[in-house]
């Protein structure tokens, strides 16, 4: 698959152009805060398939909760709730509905939903799309969604500097600070692949790559 720069775009620090990146890694849960209160969290949970076989699979109704509630800790807590839907794109055209599913704990009411890893929170493209934009690769299935790509990019450039507070060591000297490119790079290659890059920077700092989100704000203190 060739890969190639967007019109005019300079291998450094333009708008649309994106560097390489490594292998694929897939990790295993991750935690991250969503929705407009507090009282919701989604944990994003590598599944290892695809959307399409989410969906033939029923997969939703498969997933487990998990060991312990991820607001007060307390143990095996979590009861099915719910499903939702959620809509990521698909390969060759339109969109996938997925349904997620919702667990309550008991203890302290509060609910989880448990997002597929192949789904960027709030965002409609799926990850290894966003993915191969980032390598440069311009193939159909990144030109399907090549407006919504580059406003997803355009949102990177826009969110870098305070990313890049949250996820960066002061300590470390990085890339020119207008320099997008090496910057998505240096994130994204030490964890294999943007989907990995995403549950690392959401679990550790629970910020995306596009934004922070009410539900990135801090767990209560002991949880
Ligand atoms: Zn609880």
């Amino acid at each position: 698959m060739e890969r190639s720069r967007a019109p005019g775009a300079s291998v450094r620090g333009n708008g649309d152009s994106m560097p390489a990146r490594g292998g694929i890694r897939k990790l295993a849960l991750l935690h991250i805060r969503l929705g407009v209160a507090s009282e919701r969290l989604q944990l994003i949970r590598d599944i290892g398939i695809t959307a399409e076989e989410y969906v033939v699979e029923h997969f939703h109704t498969r997933i487990s909760p998990p060991d312990s509630c991820p607001h007060c800790g307390r143990q095996k807590a979590l009861w099915a709730l719910c499903y939702y839907p959620r809509n990521v794109t698909q390969p060759r055209s339109g969109s996938i509905r997925l349904m997620i599913r919702r667990f309550r704990c008991w203890r302290c009411k509060k609910t989880v939903s448990i997002l597929p890893a192949f789904a960027q929170p709030y965002r409609f493209v799926q990850n290894h799309i966003i993915g191969k934009f980032a390598d440069g690769e311009r193939d159909p299935e990144v030109m399907r969604w090549i407006v919504l790509l580059r406003q997803y990019w355009a949102r990177f450039v826009m969110w870098l500097p305070e990313l890049r507070r949250a996820v960066v060591d002061g300590n470390v000297r990085g890339p020119p600070e207008q320099d997008a490119v090496a910057w998505w790079q240096l994130l994204v290659s030490p964890h294999g692949d943007f989907t990995a890059a995403t549950m690392a920077s959401v679990s550790r700092f629970r910020i995306t790559f596009f934004g922070r989100y009410r539900c990135h704000e801090p767990r209560p203190s002991g949880v």
